[in-house]
């Protein structure tokens, strides 16, 4: 694996970006392509590539590179041509602040806090989950519910299974994914529950991750109350009526030791807010013009930070 140059910062760079995902790898190449000097990529993780790393899926690739790759693959790729252009990166480092002067306070476990200045900056801090807050699901407060993309983490990059029967709430690409990665991983996966009346993923994740794995999608349903005092030992499940509204007649329960969420992403927009950039209510991101320029002059903004794509590729694009 290719790993990030430890840089040490200083200067004024003509280019720092925010997030060293796709989006902001995609953003850095540009820059230097374009004739940018000296471009810097921030990122909080301990290497540059996003939410890539824990996509070990294969489905990445197929419009930019005209080749079905999984995440880690696409991250690598593209790595190895930023730092082959002389793009600086510094990682485990995170972004508390952005100014309208385009003044970066960053901060390290090693170097603590510095500020550098740039000409121009780039948001691409990418976006976080939907969690049970955000739609108040009510019951008990037990250990065991968690997003999708965390029980990815857990699974793919640490090594631990989130629980041994799982029902899934949300038929985000996510879940689906990892309806499928558990199941090969001998986890029970009970069923995945879906207010709309349609799978909000895309169709081939919905056949691949869970008709080929005989696993049960219910539509026009969803988890009306979770059970469990220090564990999760069930959720009560309900139809829900044309105004989404859940007949609670119908209800019924499912013994299960994990909910996960995938209940969709909202833009990362905590830097987003605090430069003032304005914000778009319909996708939570900033409003960009056709240069993805934010309302700051200089300051930039690309990927999910911006709104949520489907495909990584249409993300670099
Ligand atoms: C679980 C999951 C599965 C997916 N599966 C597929 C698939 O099968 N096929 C496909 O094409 N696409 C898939 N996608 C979509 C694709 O991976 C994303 O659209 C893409 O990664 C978004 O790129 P991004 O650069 O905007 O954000 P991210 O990849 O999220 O990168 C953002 C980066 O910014 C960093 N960051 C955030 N805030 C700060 C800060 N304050 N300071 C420093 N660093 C910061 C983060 O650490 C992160 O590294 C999936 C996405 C997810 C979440």
């Amino acid at each position: 694996m290719i790993t990030t140059k430890a840089t040490q910062v200083g200067g004024v760079y003509d280019v720092v970006v925010v997030g060293g995902g796709p989006a902001g790898m995609a953003a850095a190449l540009g820059a230097k392509e374009s004739g940018a000097q000296r471009v810097l990529i921030i990122d909080r993780e301990k290497e540059a590539g996003g939410i890539l790393w824990q996509c070990i899926h294969a489905g990445f690739g197929l419009h930019y590179f005209k080749e079905e790759l999984t995440g880690p693959e696409y991250a690598q790729r593209f790595l190895a041509r930023v730092l082959e252009h002389d793009v600086d990166v510094v990682s485990d480092t995170y972004v508390l602040d952005i100014d309208r002067n385009k003044q970066v306070k960053l901060m390290s476990g090693t170097s603590g806090v510095r500020i550098i200045a740039a000409r121009t900056a780039v948001l691409a801090m990418g976006a976080r989950e939907r969690t049970r807050g955000a739609i108040r699901i009510p019951g008990t407060r037990p250990a065991g519910v968690m997003t999708a993309g965390l029980a990815q983490k857990f699974v793919n990059l640490l090594g631990y299974l989130p629980g041994r029967r799982v029902v899934l709430l949300g038929s985000g690409d996510i879940g689906l994914i990892m309806a499928r990665r558990l199941t090969l991983e001998g986890v029970e996966v009970v069923g995945v529950f879906e207010i709309m009346p349609h799978a909000n993923g895309l169709t081939r994740n919905v056949v691949q991750c869970l008709h080929d794995f005989d696993i049960p999608l219910h539509l026009s349903t969803t988890v009306v109350h979770i059970h469990g005092r220090d564990r999760v030992e069930k959720v009560t499940v309900a139809p829900v009526d044309s105004s989404l509204r859940p007949v609670m007649d119908k209800r019924w329960d499912v013994p299960c030791d994990t909910l996960l969420l995938s209940i969709g992403l909202i833009p990362e927009n905590e830097l987003s807010r605090q430069l003032n950039v304005r914000l778009d209510p319909v996708t939570g991101g900033p409003v960009v013009s056709s240069t993805m320029e934010t309302s700051v002059d200089g300051v930039f903004a690309c990927g999910n930070v911006v709104h949520i794509h489907d495909l990584v590729d249409f993300v670099t694009q």
